[in-house]
């Protein structure tokens, strides 16, 4: 059994796949070729976004995005306690401070509440100044933007969204991408939508944001051209050969995040009375880029995991530590942060194979395996 099956994928799509690569192949324009411009426009428009600007990967489209919008130096960037440290990183690469918050007890995203008084200690504090929120769409489950928004609508912060999870899913009719000032995503290949190496984009509706990312991405060009830089850049491009994978992945990409509520919608019925599974919000979509329980506690989550080992069923802790705990964060300020609920999910919190391709008889296994364990 696979945790996430590209080569199934793959064999659903071989022959288009195969043939959009091989074109590639024949006109070489293997920088910034015609499909590189055709993917992102293709995109935006899935996502409902102005622009949409690719890059190498999600790492760096959050840090495009950072500097766009010059955050740096004795900046507080404000970040879920839960998540991958990517999400992170690139701020503090900037010289700024993250401030993690503690998530919510139900769909393990950034609460709001949480965010509000660290913000207020923050500016209690004096020392730094409260620039950004970065908000994560955990799991493919979109975060709480309708509180998000007005928070930082109050506190004049601009809001992030890290959707490298959460491609194709939805808060109240809009598609993750669309939310905050400028939102990043990632097309590592084990992501909803994934390409097969390092891909990432940046998308907002700014005008003027997006031209300044288009320079970003290539060592601060200028108008005037590639050797006429106006600024410090990067150099992060999307490979023609992936934005072509990605093009013919686009197609199948609805169908798949339906098949993926129909296996997501199976391990619901099958343990939402012994386990907690992650709550979406009604009204949204999440894509379920992992599909993940919590146990009642560590040692029950430890038998499940044994469980699984057993049968030799995949199984991942998304993830197993939070940001504030990690060795990299343990001389960041927490303000008076207790992480109380963040402590608790890492503790509980273990994830079973899920992907579109994922067939009935493979799915009953790990629900047989998991339920014996919690006899
Ligand atoms: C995967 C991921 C990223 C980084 O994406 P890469 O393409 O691997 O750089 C950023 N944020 C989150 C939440 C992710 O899951």
């Amino acid at each position: 059994m696979q945790f996430i099956d590209l080569k199934k994928q793959y064999q659903m799509q071989k022959e288009a796949i195969d043939e959009r690569i091989h074109r590639v192949l024949q006109h070489g324009q293997f920088i910034m070729g015609a499909e590189v411009k055709q993917f992102e426009d293709e995109f935006a428009a899935f996502c409902g976004t102005k622009h949409c600007i690719s890059c190498a990967n999600g790492t760096d489209a959050l840090q495009i995005a950072f500097l766009a919008y010059g955050i740096g130096r004795d900046d507080a960037v404000f970040c879920p306690d839960i998540t991958f440290i990517a999400s992170v990183e690139p701020a503090v690469m900037l010289g700024a401070q993250p401030v993690f918050c503690d998530i919510q007890i139900d769909t393990y995203n950034i609460c709001p509440q949480s965010l509000e008084r660290q913000i207020n200690a923050v500016i209690k504090e004096g020392r730094l100044q409260p620039k950004a929120v970065i908000a994560v769409d955990f799991l493919g489950n979109p975060a709480n933007y309708q509180s998000l928004v007005e928070v930082c609508k109050k506190y004049n912060l601009i809001l992030i969204e890290d959707f490298a999870q959460s491609s194709g899913a939805s808060y109240h009719g809009d598609r993750c991408g669309a939310f905050g000032d400028i939102a990043t995503t990632s097309f590592f290949p084990a992501k909803p939508l994934g390409a097969y190496g390092d891909g990432g984009a940046i998308l907002t509706n700014d005008d003027s944001i997006a031209d300044i990312c288009q320079s970003l991405r290539v060592h601060g060009k200028g108008p005037e051209g590639k050797y006429n830089n106006v600024r410090i850049g990067m150099n992060s491009r999307l490979d023609t050969i992936q934005a072509a994978i990605l093009l013919e992945k686009l197609k199948m990409f609805l169908a798949e995040i339906q098949l993926r509520q129909t296996v997501a919608g199976r391990y619901n019925q099958a343990f939402q009375d012994r386990l907690q599974i992650q709550h979406i919000e009604s009204g949204c979509l999440s894509v379920y880029a992992q599909y993940a329980l919590l146990a009642k506690d560590r040692q029950q989550r430890d038998k499940i995991i044994a469980a699984l080992h057993s049968k030799n069923i995949p199984n991942m802790i998304y993830y197993p530590v939070p940001q504030h705990e990690l060795p990299v964060f343990k001389d960041t300020c927490c303000y008076d942060e207790t992480f109380k609920i963040a402590s608790m999910y890492c503790d509980c919190t273990f994830s079973v194979p899920m992907h579109p391709y994922m067939e009935e008889a493979e799915q009953q296994l790990v629900i047989d395996t998991v339920r014996e364990a919690l006899q």
